[in-house]
């Protein structure tokens, strides 16, 4: 059912992984990752940390979950405390938290809406008031509404997309700025939508396009800082958003669209998240990272 490289296999210890998905829809979205069938991989357990954060001190939005949980526990082994920002999936929060508590690192879980720019700023408070400083910062958080036509998009889910996807992504970086030292990183969560377009996601890859220009031109704009930007741009991967947007019967066949024919586990994401925080990637800014089941992007 899988493939049969040694790598697979490996990942096949901590937990099997699953190339269809039963059918199943949430109605609210953020959709709540502990209700998910089956649970999305968000560590690999054979992953040990070398220290490359260690001491470093990173606030990720949408941390409680998929993605941004898979970066949290792997900053975590890095040697990394963590703030995660979520909008209200307390139980999904307190899951990650607890994972990081008992890797042996401090996590800060901060509730609250990033659509509102005084929400950002509280968030750095309170990171600087437990932590005392900021190293790095994943704008990772993000909703998406599927709608058969551009006449199905409402100004209101408009401002909503816009709002959260891309606002917000202003918002902490201009609360977060005048706290990162020289050295530190942003990383910016874009998606393959940017580069191929979907047809259902005309308001989401709207704004994905928007983080890859924001990265690329934040980065020249802080060059001179000595802060690097980057982002990460994944194909389909099984995290809460999914369940929660789309038909309960899409799910079954997610992610088999692409050239390893099936959906992006999230722990497969946060090795790419570790590379662009730490020094391993000190000479590389304003670029996108690939992380998509083999797509061609042409970029
Ligand atoms: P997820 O639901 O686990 O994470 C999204 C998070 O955004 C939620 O945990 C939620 O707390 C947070 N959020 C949403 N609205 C918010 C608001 N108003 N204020 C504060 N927080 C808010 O799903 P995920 O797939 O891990 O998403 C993480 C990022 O990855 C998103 O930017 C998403 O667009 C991007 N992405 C995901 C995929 C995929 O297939 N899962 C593909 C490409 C890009
Ligand atoms: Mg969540």
């Amino acid at each position: 059912m899988y493939p049969q490289y040694s790598y697979y296999n490996k990942i096949q210890k901590c937990k099997e992984q699953p190339i269809s998905f039963p059918p199943q829809h949430q109605e609210r979205q953020p959709g709540l990752e502990y209700l998910m069938d089956p649970l999305p991989i968000s560590e690999n357990c054979e992953y040990r940390g070398s220290g490359k954060l260690e001491g470093k001190v990173a606030i990720i939005t949408g941390g409680d979950s998929g993605i941004g949980r898979a970066a949290a526990i792997a900053y975590a082994k890095e040697g990394a405390d963590v703030a995660i920002v979520y909008l209200y999936e307390h139980r999904d929060a307190r899951e990650t938290q607890e994972r990081i508590e008992e890797i042996g690192q401090r996590c800060l879980t901060i509730a609250g809406d990033l659509r509102e720019e005084a929400f950002s700023y509280h968030v750095v408070e309170q990171t600087i008031r437990i932590f005392g400083k900021i190293d790095v910062l994943v704008n990772n958080h993000g909703v998406q509404f599927p709608q058969c036509s551009i006449m199905d998009i409402t100004a209101e889910q408009l401002d909503d997309t816009f709002r959260t996807n891309i606002y917000g992504f202003f918002y902490m970086t201009k609360a977060v700025l005048p706290h990162l030292p020289p050295g530190s990183a942003i990383i910016n969560t874009a998606s393959v939508t940017a580069y191929e377009g979907n047809k259902y996601l005309l308001d989401y890859s709207a704004t994905k396009g928007a983080i890859v220009s924001f990265t690329r031109s934040l980065s020249l704009s802080l060059q001179s800082c000595g802060i690097r930007v980057n982002a990460v741009a994944p194909g389909p991967i099984w995290t809460p958003l999914q369940p929660s947007s789309w038909p309960a019967d899409y799910i079954m066949t997610f992610g088999t669209e692409t050239p390893m024919k099936r959906a992006g586990q999230p722990f497969e994401l946060a090795p790419t998240y570790v590379y662009l925080a730490s020094q391993d990637s000190y000479y590389v800014s304003g670029q996108v990272l690939h992380v998509n089941g083999g797509t061609i992007t042409g970029s």
